[in-house]
């Protein structure tokens, strides 16, 4: 017997049976050498996740924001200029991280809702003609309002001001999910975690650095101990840890970039996207509308509903867990209370989504919505139906 129903917050995503059998092993010792056997093809098979071939992938015992930490400190120095955007929840809380760690954040106000501000990037970029600002902070897919940007035109804002800065990039809730390509934009450092679009626990901050972020560690003076990346490299290349890692959830990552690379990233992406595409026509049959503003921002893995006016989306949240025991994310920061969340990254199906749009409509039918059961099911099934892909089951 299920004694969950399947989760819809973006994160941590439902986990497929499979990783969680292979995250459950006896005591292993990491300095012998199947854990070596293990390990090292993982980062390899992790760099075409990254869309990566010429970065290293790079793992630490955290979550994404040990990942941002690792980013920041060992690549720039204090008082070190970096440009970002606040346009959402995490895309502040990295400001906020590299202000704590002694840089200067010219941050940008974006609106919650919309993208990262590339006009204005290319505009600081190109006034900044001495250099000054180190690095650029993006953030791909930011999960509060559910915006994904465009990190190909920040480049472009980059190459066009012929500006040396590295390009840091927030991918905790796209990359495994929706199409990430790490070389090909350009990507100095991408940072996910594992329990997003990986589908595990959370517990490991994974990166990817460039060339040139690895480069930069050498003369940066943040400080950093345990998410030294040097140390993290040379430990590496001996197909080992700096200190003791967390093997069961290594074994739960092999498993799932098999999982991810069987079932072909290209198809993973479609699969996503169709699946929020479902979500979408059922916001407009409920007469929703969307936090993100314009269908070229809207995300793959995580739709951001607002709540019609008088109304609260805190309450919506909650009553929906109290009475169906299921999740769905609040509203976050500036949004709290204005908008819901569906999580739809992951191990996730058609037959999945629609049980939380069904959900999702009894509990605002519940609370007084002028919404009608089964407007918004009925839009997805439509899709879903007219769409459909032959149902291929997973080995367990
Ligand atoms: C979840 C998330 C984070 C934070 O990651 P933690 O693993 O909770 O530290 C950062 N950025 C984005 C875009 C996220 O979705």
């Amino acid at each position: 017997m299920r004694t969950q129903n399947p989760v819809f917050i973006p994160g941590p995503t439902n986990m497929p049976d499979r990783l969680r059998h292979a995250m459950d092993t006896q005591t292993v010792d990491h300095r012998a050498p199947d854990f070596a056997r293990r390990f090292l093809p993982l980062l390899e098979d992790l760099k075409t996740v990254f869309g990566t071939q010429l970065g290293e992938v790079l793992l630490f015992p955290a979550t994404g924001t040990g990942g941002w930490e690792t980013a920041v400190t060992n690549t720039l120095s204090p008082g070190d200029e970096v440009l970002a955007a606040r346009h959402g929840m995490f895309s502040q809380r990295w400001i906020d991280l590299c202000r704590r760690q002694g840089l200067y954040v010219h941050a940008v106000e974006g609106q919650w809702g919309e993208g990262v501000p590339v006009d204005e990037y290319a505009r600081i970029l190109a006034a900044d003609s001495d250099h000054r600002i180190k690095a650029v902070l993006a953030c791909h897919n930011e999960t509060a309002t559910g915006v994904t940007s465009d990190i190909a035109a920040v480049r472009a804002a980059l190459d066009k001001a012929d500006h040396p800065a590295l390009l840091f990039v927030d991918g905790v809730s796209s990359i495994a999910s929706m199409d990430f390509r790490m070389d090909e934009w350009g990507v100095d450092v991408a940072v996910t975690g594992s329990q997003k679009g990986f589908m595990l626990g959370a517990g490991l901050a994974i990166l990817a650095f460039s060339p040139r972020a690895i480069a930069a560690c050498r003369d940066a003076r943040c400080p950093r101990a345990y998410f030294d990346v040097e140390a993290m490299r040379e430990a590496n290349r001996a197909g080992s840890f700096p200190y003791t890692p967390p093997v069961g959830l290594i074994n739960g990552l092999a498993e799932s970039v098999s999982l991810l690379l069987d079932e072909g990233l290209p198809r993973v992406f479609s699969r996503h996207h169709r699946i929020a595409e479902g979500v979408r026509r059922a916001v407009d049959a409920w007469g929703l509308s969307l936090c993100a503003r314009r269908p070229a921002l809207y995300s793959d893995t995580v739709t951001a509903i607002r709540v019609p006016r008088g109304f609260d989306s805190n309450a919506l949240v909650h009553h929906a867990y109290e009475h169906y025991g299921v999740s769905f994310g609040a509203g976050l920061g500036e949004v709290a209370g204005k908008v819901f969340r569906i999580g739809h990254l992951g191990d996730m199906t058609d037959v999945m989504a629609l049980s939380g749009l069904a959900t999702a409509e009894m509990a605002m039918v519940n609370l007084g919505y002028p919404v009608e059961l089964g407007s918004g099911v009925a839009a997805a099934q439509r899709y879903y139906s007219a769409t459909r892909n032959r149902w291929k089951r997973e080995v367990a």
